[in-house]
Formats: structure tokens, sequence, C-alpha cells
């Protein structure tokens, strides 16, 4: 820590929200999977921004895109067309099967926007049919109704009264989903992959289940894939892998390469139910937004760039099994699929995080004890080796 990065410290003690617990570095730059900090130190980059830096740092046609967008025009109002939106919509469109998309800035607006629609669509079949069925243990946002859907309780805590509707089942429990809906059933809001959680993939035969039982209640299906889409899962939509198609899915995290976005996607009988005037938002899907998104659409659905996720994800996920051999007392599970992986371990993971950081590599620990690896979706075998042996390295001190 050098006298430059201190005064960083101080200037954010005395300005920024405390709502984060950092850790000590200043990030300045990245090139392709690696970032680099003030100072000039490399890290090799493992958690991409939390699942948001896809093609990596400085990918040149993601920054030439932007750049030339920006000399164009960076804004302009949602009541004017641009080609860059209409772009983005028709490819997400095609590449879903859906019908219509709408663009926010985030995750938590893409959420909040499923959620409308789903209860205007719910509520035109019966203005009683509002109940939003979530998981335990899920992450859908910090506004206050995706903050409301996300089962962590104590991310609750002080922020009530929160809004009526929501109740939550167990992720991979379906007995108890069918023994919680019913006519008054709106949706099911559920990640197909959890992340934040701590890495859960949906037990086979789960999502066929509960999409059959949302057929039965007519209740719309919302699959919140922010942080498992884009390609993560080894395809497009983490929901191609499983065979079961939602009625509302939501993506941001890596849809625009690092550029804040958001999206829900939707059926045409679910859109038709919104009005003008039904929802908006004046920055949402903004022309160098979906530039950016433009790039990444053109690039991540290529069949070579998802083998890629696939086979790299394939080759880490057996190399944290190999690591979890090694260290059978300090590793727990290892799960995941593609280049959404999560070890779990048996002691809490952030000074683990804190010493490989000091080795050189950025990984992540969720839930308070699970390293969570999303990668840029470009990372190499090699670059895999060089992570684990750094987390290799720091674990016998914690045997
Ligand atoms: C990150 C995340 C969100 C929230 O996205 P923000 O852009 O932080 O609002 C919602 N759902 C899932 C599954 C996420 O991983």
């Amino acid at each position: 820590m050098t006298e430059s990065d201190q005064k960083v410290f101080d200037e954010d003690a005395g300005a920024y929200l405390p709502v984060f617990s950092r850790y000590k570095i200043v990030l300045d730059h990245g090139e392709g999977p690696y970032a680099y900090d003030i100072d000039g130190n490399k890290y090799l980059d493992f958690l991409g921004g939390i699942a948001v830096n896809v093609l990596g740092h400085d990918y040149p046609p993601l920054v030439t895109a932007i750049a030339h967008q920006a000399r164009k025009m960076i804004h302009c109002s949602n009541l004017y067309y641009t080609r860059a939106q209409a772009d983005a919509a028709a490819k997400l469109v095609k590449l879903s099967g859906l019908d219509k998309a709408f663009f926010g800035n985030s995750g938590a607006e893409a959420n909040e926007g499923a959620i409308k629609v789903a209860r205007k669509y719910a509520h035109s079949l019966d203005p009683e049919k509002s109940q939003i069925i979530s998981a335990w243990n899920s992450f859908h946002g910090r506004t206050i109704a995706t903050l409301t859907a996300t089962g962590q309780p104590h991310y609750h805590e002080g922020f009530g009264p929160l809004p009526d509707g929501f109740t939550y089942v167990h992720y991979n429990d379906l007995a108890e989903l069918e023994s919680m809906m019913s006519d008054k059933t709106c949706a099911v809001l559920l990640e197909t992959i959890q992340g934040e959680g701590g890495v859960y993939t949906p037990a086979p035969g789960y999502l066929e289940g509960v999409r059959k039982l949302c057929d039965k209640y007519h209740a719309l299906l919302i699959f919140d894939e922010i942080q498992a889409g884009i390609g993560r899962s080894g395809k497009f939509f983490a929901y191609e892998k499983y065979g079961v198609k939602p009625d509302v899915v939501t993506l941001a995290k890596g849809l625009a390469g690092g550029v804040p976005i958001g999206a829900f996607l939707t059926t045409d009988a679910v859109a038709s139910t919104m009005k003008p005037g039904d929802h908006g938002t004046t920055f949402g899907g903004n022309p160098l937004a979906c530039a950016a998104a433009n790039v990444v659409l053109d690039t991540v659905p290529q069949p070579e760039f998802l083998q890629h996720v696939e086979t790299v994800g394939s080759y880490f996920k057996a190399q944290l099994l190999k690591l979890q051999e090694k260290y059978p007392t300090l590793i727990k599970e290892v799960r995941g699929t593609g280049l959404i992986l999560g070890a779990e371990l048996t002691i809490p993971g952030r000074d683990i995080v804190n010493d490989v950081l000091a080795k050189g590599a950025i990984i992540n620990c969720t839930a308070g004890n699970v390293l969570r690896f999303i990668p840029p979706l470009i990372i190499t075998e090699e670059q895999v080796d060089e992570v684990l042996s750094m987390i290799d390295d720091v674990l016998p001190k914690y045997c």
C-alpha cells in the first residue's frame, strides 16, 4: 500500500456511503483478463467486475464501438428511435425466441420491470392474481421491490414496510412450490442458477417441474439471468442448458461488457398488456449502452465463443475438484457450470481472497464461505491454472 493508495482510501472514507467492505487496492486500468492498480501491480481478474466484463478489459472492438457512438451521440430520449437500440432489441428477441425487449440501466431495474409486466398481465386475468413467489437464498437487486423478492431476510432489515404479495420457497423443492401456488399466483421468479447465494444449479427436472406448475396456474415464469446469462453457462441463456423456456427473462451484468445496462424480454401476450405510459426510463437503452451491447451480442452467441466457455469451464471445474481432493477438510463442495463456479469452504473465505489478492489474482467470496468464480469469458486454461496455483499456495495456512 502506497501513499497514493492511502490518499484514495481517505478521500473515499470522507465522502462515499460506507456500504461496501472493500479490498484495499485502487484499480486503474485493465487488459484482457488482467487488471492493474494505480501502483502498476497486475492481477488476474477472476471476478470480471462481478460477471460484467465478459469480453475482458480494453477489448478493442468494444472500445471502438463505444468511442464511435460517443462521438456520434451518447444519449437521446426514448421519445425517439435509435438504430443501436432497435438492433440490440432485435438481436435479443432473435436469440431468446421471446417477442419484446425493454432496456433499463441495471439488474435491479430489469427485475423491477419484469415484476411490473407480470403484475400488469396477471391483473388483466384477475385483479387479485398478484402473488410473486421467489426463492430463499436468491438475489434479485436492491430496489424496494427487488429487495423484497430477494429471499435473504438480512437484506430486508431496517427497510420496511416492504411491499405485499411476495412469498418464498426453497430452491429445488418442487413439492413446496406446488403447495404455495394457486390461481392467485402471478409469477414465479427464479435465478436459473443462483449466483450471490453461493452458486447453486437447478436439480435435474426442477425447472421443467416449475414450468409445468406455472402453466397449470397460469402464472408467469420469470428467469433472472442477470448473472448466469450472456454465455456464462456455456449457452447464451442459461435456460437453454436446461431446456426450459420462461415467459420473462432478465439480463444485465455482462450484456454491454461493462457499460451499465439491464433488460427484460417477454412474450407478445404479456407485452400486449403494457400501453404507452405504463413504464419508462430516461437513460435505459441509450445509444451508448446499446452500441456496447451490440458488440457483446455479436460476439458471445457465436458457437465457437460458447464452446470456449464450455471447454474452459469444464476444465476449471475438474481442476477445482482436484483441489477439493487435495484439501478435503477445507473444500466442502464444488458447484456450478460453465464459467459460474463455486467452491464451498468449511471456513469463511474472506482471508483467502485477501491472500490470493496479495499473490496477484482477484477472486471473490460470496455467501460468507463460497469462493465464486465468474471471470471474463475469454480466460484460458493456462490462466485457470495460474489462479488455482495461487489458491493452492495459500490454502495450507488454513488447514
Ligand atoms: C447482480 C444481480 C442483480 C442486481 O443487479 P444490479 O445491476 O446490481 O442492480 C439481480 N439479480 C441477479 C441474479 C444478480 O446477480
